[in-house]
């Protein structure tokens, strides 16, 4: 393996020894196999490349300054994988195979498991696809399931610093009895143009309105919204928003700091009522929002003080990181140790 400046990734993709890949065939899962090969052989005619008969995960392994190796959460993204497969009609992984999976090809590629101190982790993305060939739109008969990992930095390249978002009323992500809840492939092309959008206006994200009424926040790009008042942690309550795990342990975390928790809709003009705002996933962590443009109405929306990230937000984080890093007691069963 090359030289990885560890300090400096990017969320990007590094090549890695291997990945692991499993075919379900005649209504069963088969072997589980290894190979360095960064490529599919696929049919052309696939479902998944054309019908996006496609859904996929994220969740991250961190090596504590005990050297050991967790994995967070990883029975919600399996859960959640499911659930994703059984919306677009393919079949569930087992939890024994995804943890299967998972343990190996955190074991063959447990050299790219970054250091402690560089703040970077090994990110994991398990993938199930329809691989077989229809022209007609049905679900395939043939699915694989792969999973590969990629050592990653900071998701926003300003890491733990507040960001700027854009509300873009032009453009949904999902519709409400759509896919929105599920993590399926169709959902980030539909959100590409809004977040160029974001781009050229020098911002970090898009900030996705529920797509009936364009009143109530759904989510945050690939990440979902929360925001603080006084002592509440105020999340979304929406159809069309995926649910987070890292919002989920948040919401956890939030009550086990005493402070009250609304999980409701929440209308765009709310956002002045906050004093803390932040976008939660996996890829982020947390990433604490700086302001919220919301041109068409002609609105800026500020939070915290001087550009700082927020005191709460800032608690949040550091207990939130502190688990998988086992730095802090893991009362709630959050990591799995995976022995390499
Ligand atoms: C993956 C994802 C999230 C974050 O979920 P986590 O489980 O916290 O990583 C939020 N919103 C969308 C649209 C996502 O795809």
């Amino acid at each position: 393996m090359e030289n990885i400046d560890w300090k400096n990734l990017s969320f990007g993709y590094v090549k890695t020894s291997a990945n692991v890949r499993c075919a379900w065939k005649g209504g069963a899962w088969g072997e589980v196999e290894e190979t360095d090969s960064e490529f599919i052989n696929l049919h052309m005619a696939a479902t998944c490349l054309h019908y996006g008969q496609e859904a996929f995960e994220g969740l991250k392994a961190y090596r504590g300054k005990d050297g050991k190796i967790r994995v967070f959460r990883w029975e919600e993204n399996a859960r959640r994988l499911n659930q994703s497969a059984r919306e677009i009609l393919m079949p569930e992984v087992p939890e024994k195979l995804f943890f299967e999976m998972m343990e190996k090809v955190i074991q063959l590629n447990h050299a790219y498991v970054p250091p402690c101190e560089s703040g970077a982790t090994l990110y994991i993305r398990p993938l199930l696809i329809g691989s077989s060939a229809e022209v007609g739109v049905k679900p395939a008969k043939e699915y694989l399931f792969l999973m590969f990992v990629t050592p990653v930095g900071p998701y926003f390249k300003e890491g733990f610093s507040p960001v700027d978002i854009i509300i873009d009323r032009t453009s949904d992500r999902a519709a409400p009895l759509g896919t929105g809840h599920v993590k399926v492939g169709g959902n980030y092309a539909a959100s590409l143009r809004s977040l160029e959008k974001a781009h050229k206006n020098n911002c970090s994200s898009v900030l996705f309105l529920d797509a009936k009424e364009k009143r109530y926040i759904d989510e945050c790009g690939p990440a979902n919204f929360f925001g603080i008042r006084d002592n509440t942690y105020v999340t979304p309550d929406s159809a069309s928003i995926l649910p987070s795990i890292t919002n989920m342990s948040l919401i956890e975390l939030a009550k086990d700091f005493g402070m009250k928790v609304e999980r409701r809709k929440i209308e765009v003009g709310e956002l002045s009522s906050f004093s803390e705002a932040g976008a939660c996933g996996t890829a982020a962590v947390i990433t604490p929002i700086r302001k919220i443009i919301d041109e068409e109405n002609g609105k800026v929306y500020e939070f915290g003080k001087d550009g700082k990230p927020g005191l709460i937000s800032t608690k949040l984080y550091d207990r939130l990181r502190a688990i998988p890093y086992g730095e802090e007691e893991d009362k709630f069963s959050w990591t799995q140790v995976i022995e390499v």
